[in-house]
Parts: C-alpha cells; structure tokens; sequence
C-alpha cells in the first residue's frame, strides 16, 4: 500500500510528529519548520523558505510505536512506601505516579501528600468515573487494565441477546491521555498501521513490574523453606539538582535478618541511577539473590549512613 496525504489527518499527525521524525532520524533540523504531508510513503518537509526534505515513513512509524511501549524508570510509578498498582476490581488497577521520587524532599509534595490520603480509598469508590475523576483531580496517577477490564455477562445479555456466551477479548486500557487519544484515532492510526492496538508506557511499566514480583517470588518459592538466604537490600536517593538519583545495594548470604557486618556492598565504585534499576533487579534475581527494600529492613536501616 502506498501512503499520499496532502493534509494530515489527527492520527497522522500522531504517528509523524516533529518528535517522532526526530527520533527516527535525530539529525532532523525541525527550525523553520513550515508544514508536512505524505507522498509516496515519504513524509515530505516543507520550510518556510519553500525548500522540501523528505523521509521515508517506516523508521518514524517505528520511532512512535516504541516511544508509545517505552517502559520508563521503576520509580516512576511507584506510590508512597515503594507502593506498586493497587487492584481497584474488574481487572483494573491504580497506578499512581512517583511523585514521591522525582526529587529530594519531593515526598512532601501536596500531590504525594494527597496519595498517601488516598491510597487505600479508591477501593471505597463504586464507579471507574469516580475513581479517573478523583486520580485527575489531584493529577495523583491512572486506572489501568493492561489484561483488559471484565466484561459481565449480564452487560453482554443486553448488548446482544442471541450469543451470551461468547465474551469478547477483554482490551488493555489505561486511562492517560496517551492511551485515549490513540482509541479515539484508532482507525486513523490503522490506516497507517494496520492492527494496530493502543498502549503505552503505563502499560508496558505494569507488564515489567509484574514480571519482577513474579519472577522474585519464584526465586523464593524454590529455596530451601521458602526463606532465602542470599538477598540484597536496596536504597534509593532521588535527583538533587538536576543530577539523576543514586541506587545503591547491599547484599548477604545470610538471610535478611543478618546483621550489618554480613552484608557487602554491591560495587560501591558503580554510580547506579534510577535508568539502572530494571537491569539491577534482573540481575540479582538471574543470580539468586532476592532483593528487599533497605525500609523494609529497619535493623540495618543505617547502611548507607
Ligand atoms: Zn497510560
């Protein structure tokens, strides 16, 4: 199929952003940037002085789909107290945003203030409206469903009385702009795209998170009394003045409960930021180490001191 478009359409516009260009081909000088269309599965630039610069489509389709599934940091969506997604029901979480760790002293935010009111609250609310209506007011974080929200039957019944027992496939969603403005362009975007399926980056943060708690207590499933004895503690530091946050790790073999003097600390040369943590954890769980929290353990809370 070939792609022509003199103007571009909302979902187009999406996918051939300034910043997905960029992205695809980070040489992309966007100033004097006057307008963009489609020719023949170029993306065509046109300046303000009538010059035009073209692109071809593919690596700036890939540059949007793998920004959109981009898995950001692991504290970027943790809670108050390292808090992961909190079920909500009908397969729908609570996901907050890591105010908490954006900065030093950023735990004291009124936005990390007023998730740690309401952290356990969203259970009390009945209705999906309720629950996006309170997580945006206080812009606290969103209600996702990276497997898709149940579908009841009764729901069903009345939708289509002749086949009630086919249940459709339940649909991931999350309730972010993001996610939003690609179901509302979707057939847009699968013009370009085909099959294309909305997620995005609080998606593919739950998916990753999820893989870790399973993978840990897999580890500690098949230790010896389901107690391990090799583990690590971790502490984290967020950014102070621009600089990124600090990521550091103790380990023993041990057990959690052992003393300070048992524990080492894990290459205290490495400066260990918040863009390392996915691959820290991998690591220690690939090496049988299961990994604690250093607030988890307050006999050796002192560590890093
Ligand atoms: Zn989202």
């Amino acid at each position: 199929m070939t792609i022509t478009s003199p103007v571009l359409n909302q979902g187009q516009q999406l996918i051939f952003s300034r910043n997905n260009i960029l992205r695809a081909f980070p040489d992309f000088d966007d100033t004097g940037f006057a307008g963009v269309h489609l020719h023949d599965n170029q993306v065509i630039i046109t300046r303000n002085e009538g010059t035009t610069q073209s692109y071809p489509i593919d690596p700036i389709i890939t540059a949007f789909k793998e920004f959109t599934a981009r898995t950001p940091d692991f504290f970027s969506c943790l809670g108050p107290n390292y808090r992961g997604p909190s079920i909500w029901r009908n397969n729908c979480y609570v996901l907050f945003k890591g105010w908490a760790y954006q900065s030093q002293g950023s735990n004291k935010t009124p936005e990390a203030i007023m998730q740690k009111r309401w952290a356990d609250k969203f259970s009390m609310l009945d209705l999906e409206d309720k629950v996006t209506a309170a997580l945006n007011q206080f812009n606290l974080g969103y209600l996702v469903s990276p497997d898709g929200k149940y579908v009841g039957r009764q729901e069903l019944k009345m939708a289509d009385d002749d086949s009630p027992d086919e249940l459709p496939t339940p649909e991931p969603y999350c309730s972010c702009g993001s996610f939003q403005q690609q179901t509302r362009l979707i057939d847009q975007i699968r013009e370009i795209i085909p099959n294309y399926e909305p997620t995005c980056k609080h998606i593919s943060w739950f998916k990753r998170y999820r893989e870790l708690l399973s993978k840990r207590s897999n580890l500690i499933q098949s230790c010896r009394g389901h107690v391990a004895s090799k583990v690590t503690a971790w502490n984290y530091i967020p950014p102070a003045n621009g600089n990124d946050g600090k990521f550091q790790v103790i380990w023993t073999k041990d057990g959690e409960m052992a003393t300070l003097d048992r524990w080492r600390h894990y290459k205290p040369g490495e400066n260990y930021t918040q863009h390392d943590v996915w691959t820290l954890f991998d690591a220690m769980l690939d090496n049988g180490f299961v990994p604690f929290p250093l607030t988890a353990l307050p006999h050796i809370s002192h560590a890093f001191k």
